[in-house]
């Protein structure tokens, strides 16, 4: 068993000898406030439960269940948040309906019992913290923080039980307070629940993320959607993308490689289905790269000072609009060419024209990777072969 399922495995263990204690002493005192907090204690003990049985359902294939068993996990934390709604109920029933002693009965033990479910609580949380650090599990560590909190839960109820010794009727008051924050938290594991039992979206971060890496890739030409959803602790995906690619193989290549980025830096993912459909516009975009007269064609490309940046219409070759670009890149000190094919890759381009076939080259790689093609002319002037590559292209 590796460490952090065996720390996870103890903090079960020092739950549930913190629900003998506080049980033990709820059923001795008849202080309601104790009851309440065995309650919470038991909760612990349940959700723990239910994230180590995630844990085992996620590695198990199940035939009749092609999505996972997932959500399993997420309907056992609906159940018990209603269960611990119930169970706060009762407590709140009890303390207006004038149940139990007004002062807890046998209150030196009760004050021992509690004080010593407050030191375990505290060496535990600082093991565990500990540990989590170690491991750097952040359930753990979450784990070692909801501890604490409970910790201060606790105080709270040995205070009361302080007052009780000398004569104050407060035990009520502190139940109702540790019974609104067992029902809060009860509350927002169980619209969480549902939420994930709905197909609720991932959230906006993990939304952004998604976008980021996929464009983050020079071969996509725009994500028309993404769909993203929970299911227990894991993720799935899907994505609808236009891609710079013309062959149908080269697309699944990039659809595989994008899957498998998104699953790596996103964590947690069960699957990733990809959509994927190449690009054909109305507009075709080409890039030439000029001199500094800004009409002759450069011999270089990541040297070159200006890039004419043209969209013609596919059909008639036409010109639709036309821009004159400087290059950003100029003064960079290493591999200009690449990060010049990779900007004008981000403009749209399609078809480079140039006075030398750039195949074997980094650019080359970068714009055949981008699915951009490297139209090669002998022309001198930029107009004119533009015009020539025009006149190729609608003929096609
Ligand atoms: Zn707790």
């Amino acid at each position: 068993m590796d460490p952090s399922q065996k720390t996870a495995w103890l903090s079960i263990a020092t739950n549930m000898l913190l629900v003998a204690i506080k049980t033990s002493i709820a059923l001795i005192s008849g202080s309601l406030a104790v009851a309440a907090d065995a309650i919470h204690s038991l909760s612990d003990v349940v959700s723990s439960a239910i994230i180590l049985l995630g844990i085992k359902i996620a590695d198990r294939p199940a035939r009749g269940f092609p999505y996972g068993l997932y959500k399993v996990e997420n309907l056992v934390a609906m159940g018990t948040s209603i269960l611990i709604l119930f169970a706060g109920y009762e407590i709140i029933k009890t303390v207006f309906g004038g149940g139990g002693p007004a002062i807890p009965r046998q209150l030196p033990l009760a004050i021992t019992g509690v004080s010593l479910t407050i030191v375990i609580t505290w060496l535990f949380s600082r093991y565990e913290l500990k540990k989590g650090h170690e491991t750097g599990s952040p359930s753990l560590i979450a784990d070692a923080r909801h501890i604490w909190s409970d910790m201060l839960s606790s105080l709270v109820i040995l205070t009361a039980l302080l007052g009780s010794a000398l004569g104050l009727a407060i035990d009520k008051y502190a139940a109702v307070i540790v019974v609104f924050f067992i029902a809060r938290s009860a509350i927002i594991i169980l619209l969480d629940s549902v939420r994930v039992l709905l197909d609720a979206s991932l959230n906006y971060q993990s939304l952004t993320r998604i976008r980021e890496i996929v464009l983050a890739d020079t071969r996509v030409a725009a994500i028309n959607n993404i769909w993203a959803r929970n299911a227990g602790r894991y993720k799935f995906v899907e994505l609808d993308l236009i891609l710079r690619v013309k062959e149908l193989e080269k697309g699944h290549q990039v659809a595989k490689e994008i899957e498998n980025r998104v699953k790596r830096e996103l964590g947690q993912v069960d699957r990733v289905l990809i959509h994927a459909q190449p690009r054909q516009g109305e507009l075709l975009t080409m890039a030439i790269p000029l001199n500094p007269d800004q009409e002759t064609i450069s011999d270089h490309f990541g040297e070159a000072p200006f890039f004419r940046l043209v969209r013609l219409q596919r059909r008639s070759g036409h010109i639709v609009e036309e821009e004159l670009l400087a290059n950003p890149y100029l003064e960079e000190e290493k591999a200009k060419g690449i990060k010049v094919a990779k900007w004008l890759l981000e403009k749209g381009l399609e078809v480079l024209i140039s006075r030398h076939d750039q195949a074997d080259k980094g650019p080359g790689f970068v714009l055949g990777n981008g699915g951009a093609e490297i139209l090669v002319t002998e022309e001198k002037s930029a107009s004119r072969a533009l015009n020539q590559a025009g006149k190729v292209n609608s003929s096609t």
